[in-house]
C-alpha cells in the first residue's frame, strides 16, 4: 500500500504533512487535475514529489529556473529519490542516457525548462510514457501575472500529447484574473483549486518611510553586522543601484556582490551559485534575482525601494526563512519611488491595472495597523487577530491631538499655493534658511517658522500620516508637489480633530532578543560542530549546504542531542537516506560533547586554539577535544581567517598554495574544493586545497 505518510517520514524525514499537501497529494493520486496557491516556502515541492514516487511512470516538472533544476535534483538524490533534469546543457551522450533511463522508468522526476520542451515533445519525450505532469511557477504562463514568459504559452501541447495524466499547476502568487488565466491557458480540466494560507508568521515585517539616504546607510550596516554569517538579500529598483550598494557593503567589510539582468548568463550564475553556497552572505539584486531560489537560510529580504505591487513584495520577502526559523524583512521606500514607478508603466497596455497595483503596495506601506492582515486580506483571507510580528503591532504609535500641527501645516501648503513638497514643507514649518526659500520667498509665508520645536524627521513623519489620513494629498503627476483635499477646510477651521503618533526611534534588536525567539535553544557549541561538518561534507559533494541539511535540522539536532538512532530519526528533516549517509557521524559529533565540561564558556575554536598554543600537534588535539583530525584543521582554518596567529604554512607548503592558486583562476576564482581537486588532477587531498584556499583568503 502506498502511504504518503511513510513516504513524507522515510524519505523526506517529516511527521505531519502541512496544511493541504495531504489534500493535494491524494487528489492527484486519483489522476485529477489541480491548481496549487501556496506562499513561498510553503512547501509546493513535496506536493508532486510525493505522488511521483507513488506513479508508475515519470512525473514531469516544467520549471523556469535552468539555474536551480541541478541543485533541486541534488536534494532529491540527498532524499534517496531518483530525479534528473533536461536542458542545452547536457552532451548528447549524457541525454541519450537519460532518455533510455526515462524509457526504462528508472527516474521518478524529470526537470525540463520551457524552451527545452517543444523539441523534446517533438523528438523522443512523446514515445515516453508519462504518469503526471507538473508546471511550476504557472503564473508565468499569463500576462496578468507579474512575470510574463512567453515559452510558458507552449506548455499546453503536454496536454495534446499526454492527454491522460493529470496536470497540476503550482504558483506562489495568483489573484483571481491570474488565477482563472492559468487554468485557460494550460488547459487544466475540472481541476480542483487549492489555496493555502498565505500567512507565514516567522517573518518578522517592517517599513521605513522617508529616510535620508546616510541614516538609511547606518541602519543597515548596523542590521547586517548584528547578523555577521547570515544570509540576506538586499532588492533594488535599479541595476545602478545594485552595484552601489554591493560596493558600499564591502567597503563596510560586509562580503557582497550584485546581481541584475545586464549581466553576462554565465556570470549571474556564478553569483547565484556562489550566494547559495554561502560563500558571501549579501546579495544586491534587482527582482531578476530569487525566483524558486531554495536557499532555506537566508534571514533577511531588505527592499530598498517600493515594489510595484504585493504579489512580487509577499514572494521577495518569502525567500527568507524557508526554514522556519525567524526571519526578518524590511521595505525603505520614499515617495520618489512611486513617481519612478509610474513612470516604467506610463506605456503599458495595462496601465490602469498597474497603477492600482502601486496604490495598494503604497498603502500597504503606510499603513498603520498589523501588516501580516494587510498582505492576507489582499490575497482573500481575512484574519481578525493581529500577527504580533509586524512593526505596527510590535510597537503600536502612540497618538496626540495633532490638530494644531495640520493646521500649521495645511496654511503653509495654502499660502505656498500647493507648489511645494514635503522637503521644502518641513522647511518652511522650521524656518530654515536656505537659497530656495529665500528665492521663492517662502519666509514670508505667515506659518515659517511656526514648526521649529520639532525636528526634521518628526514633521516628515507628521506629514505623511497628513497623506495617509487623506488631509494632504501628494501629486505623483506634478513634481511630487502637495495638494489640500476636501477634508483639509474642515481640519482648518477646527471642524475636524486630528490624531498623530509621535515619531520613535527605531530600536535595533540584539541578537541574544532574536536568539530567545525562536523555540528551540540549541547547543551553540554543537551547532557550530555540526556547521563545520556540513560545510566540509557540501564542499566534497559539490552541492550547496542545505542540500546536506537545513539549518532547521542541525539547530534541532543541537536542541535535543539524540543519543541513538531512534532519537535522531526522530528530528524534521532526517529521512532514511541521509541517516543511512550520515547517522553515526551525527551521533558521534553529539556524543563527542557529552563528556565535555559543559561549564566551559568558550567557543570551540577557543578551545583548540588554546591546545595549539600550548603546542599540540593536530592528531593529540583531535585526541584531546574527541574530534576528527579535520575537523580541527576545519577550526585551524577558520582561527587563521579570524586573524589568530595559527601557521597554516605548516600544513600546506607555499608551493602548494601556488598551485591552487593557479588552479583557481583557471576556475574563475570559485572557493569549490571539488573543481580545483579535479584541475589539479586529484594530487592534493581536500585538506590541503581547504588549508591553501584559506591563506588566499587571507591575501586578498
Ligand atoms: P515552495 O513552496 O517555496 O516550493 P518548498 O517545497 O521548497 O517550498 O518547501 C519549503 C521548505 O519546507 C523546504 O525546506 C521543505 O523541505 C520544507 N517542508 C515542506 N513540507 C514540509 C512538512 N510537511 N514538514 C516539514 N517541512 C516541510
Ligand atoms: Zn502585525
Amino acid at each position: 500500500m502506498f502511504s504518503p505518510e511513510k513516504i513524507l517520514q522515510d524519505y523526506f524525514g517529516y511527521k505531519t504533512f502541512r496544511p493541504l499537501q495531504r489534500e493535494i497529494i491524494e487528489h492527484t493520486l486519483s489522476g485529477q487535475d489541480s491548481l496549487v496557491i501556496m506562499p513561498t516556502g510553503g512547501g509546493k515541492s513535496i506536493c508532486f514529489q510525493i505522488p511521483s514516487l507513488g506513479f508508475e511512470h515519470i512525473t514531469l516538472v516544467v520549471s523556469p529556473l535552468i539555474s536551480l533544476m541541478k541543485d533541486q535534483v541534488d536534494a532529491l538524490h540527498a532524499n534517496g529519490i531518483k530525479a534528473a533534469f533536461f536542458n542545452s546543457s547536457l552532451s548528447e551522450f549524457e541525454k541519450s542516457q537519460l532518455m533510455d533511463d526515462c524509457a526504462g522508468n528508472r527516474i521518478k522526476l524529470l526537470y525540463m525548462s520551457p524552451e527545452s520542451l517543444l523539441h523534446a515533445v517533438k523528438t523522443w519525450l512523446r514515445k515516453i510514457p508519462v504518469s503526471l505532469l507538473v508546471v511550476d511557477e504557472a503564473h508565468c504562463v499569463s500576462m496578468w501575472g507579474h512575470d510574463f514568459r512567453p515559452e510558458y504559452q507552449l506548455i499546453h501541447h503536454l496536454r495534446e500529447v499526454f492527454p491522460d495524466a493529470p496536470m497540476m499547476a503550482v504558483t506562489a502568487t495568483a489573484d483571481k484574473i491570474t488565477r482563472r488565466d492559468i487554468a485557460e491557458k494550460l488547459g487544466l480540466r475540472n481541476y480542483q483549486l487549492f489555496l493555502a494560507s498565505f500567512q507565514r508568521s516567522n517573518l518578522k515585517l517592517s517599513v521605513r518611510s522617508q529616510v535620508a539616504k546616510n541614516k538609511k546607510e547606518k541602519e543597515i550596516v548596523e542590521f547586517i553586522r548584528e547578523r555577521e554569517g547570515e544570509s540576506g538579500i538586499y532588492y533594488c529598483l535599479s541595476r545602478k543601484e545594485t552595484e552601489e550598494w554591493s560596493a558600499f557593503f564591502n567597503s563596510n567589510g560586509i562580503s557582497s556582490r550584485f546581481y541584475h539582468a545586464g549581466m553576462a548568463a554565465a556570470e549571474r550564475e556564478k553569483v547565484q551559485d556562489g550566494f547559495i553556497r554561502d560563500e558571501y552572505t549579501v546579495i544586491c539584486a534587482t527582482i531578476a534575482f530569487g525566483m524558486g531560489i531554495d536557499k532555506s537560510n537566508v534571514r533577511w529580504i531588505i527592499h530598498n525601494n517600493l515594489p510595484k505591487n504585493i504579489e512580487g513584495y509577499y514572494q521577495e520577502i518569502g525567500r527568507a526563512g524557508r526554514d522556519g526559523l525567524p526571519s526578518d524583512t524590511i521595505l525603505y521606500y520614499n515617495y520618489r519611488d512611486v513617481v519612478l514607478l509610474n513612470d516604467f508603466i506610463k506605456d503599458s497596455e495595462f496601465k490602469e491595472v498597474y497603477q492600482e497595483k502601486i496604490k495598494r503596495m503604497l498603502h500597504y506601506a503606510e499603513a498603520s495597523t498589523c501588516r501580516r492582515n494587510i498582505v492576507l486580506s489582499y490575497f482573500g483571507e481575512t484574519i481578525t487577530e493581529n500577527c504580533g510580528n509586524c512593526d505596527n503591532c510590535l510597537s503600536p504609535p502612540t497618538l496626540f491631538d495633532g490638530s494644531v500641527l495640520a493646521q500649521k501645516a495645511l496654511s503653509a501648503v495654502s499660502r505656498a499655493h500647493e507648489a511645494v513638497g514635503i522637503n521644502l514643507l518641513v522647511n518652511i514649518l522650521r524656518g530654515a534658511d536656505t537659497l530656495e526659500i529665500h528665492e521663492k520667498k517662502l519666509n514670508l509665508v505667515k506659518t515659517y517658522g511656526a514648526g521649529k520645536e520639532h525636528s526634521f524627521a518628526e514633521w516628515q513623519h507628521f506629514i505623511n500620516q497628513l497623506i495617509n489620513q487623506g488631509v494632504l494629498e501628494i501629486a505623483y503627476d506634478n513634481h511630487l508637489h502637495l495638494k489640500l483635499t476636501d477634508l483639509s477646510g474642515r481640519v482648518l477651521k477646527g471642524d475636524q480633530k486630528i490624531n498623530l503618533a509621535a515619531l520613535k526611534e527605531r530600536v535595533a534588536e540584539k541578537k541574544s532578543e532574536r536568539k530567545q525567539k525562536s523555540s528551540l535553544t540549541a547547543d551553540e557549541q554543537i551547532l557550530e560542530e555540526l556547521k563545520v561538518w556540513r560545510k566540509q561534507i557540501a564542499a566534497e559533494n559539490k552541492v550547496p549546504a542545505y542540500v546536506i541539511f537545513h539549518d532547521s535540522t542541525l539547530t534541532e539536532i543541537a536542541a535535543r542531542k539524540p543519543q541513538n538512532s531512534k532519537e535522531l530519526l526522530e528530528v524534521q528533516g532526517m529521512g532514511q537516506t541521509k541517516f543511512e549517509r550520515f547517522g553515526n557521524t551525527i551521533l558521534e559529533i553529539v556524543a563527542s560533547f557529552n563528556d565535555s565540561p559543559k561549564k566551559d564558556k568558550r567557543s570551540t575554536f577557543e578551545q583548540t586554539f588554546e591546545l595549539y598554543q600550548q603546542g599540540l600537534t593536530v592528531e593529540e588535539m583531535a585526541v584531546n577535544r574527541q574530534m576528527t583530525e579535520n575537523t580541527i584543521y576545519g577550526h585551524l582554518a577558520r582561527l587563521y581567517e579570524e586573524g589568530k596567529p595559527v601557521n597554516l604554512h605548516q600544513f600546506v607548503s607555499e608551493f602548494e598554495v601556488s598551485k591552487v592558486k593557479e588552479a583557481r583562476k583557471k576556475l574563475n576564482h570559485t572557493n569549490q574544493l571539488k573543481p580545483i581537486f579535479d584541475e589539479l588532477n586529484g594530487e592534493m587531498d581536500y585538506r590541503k586545497i581547504g588549508l591553501a584556499l584559506s591563506i588566499l583568503a587571507g591575501q586578498i
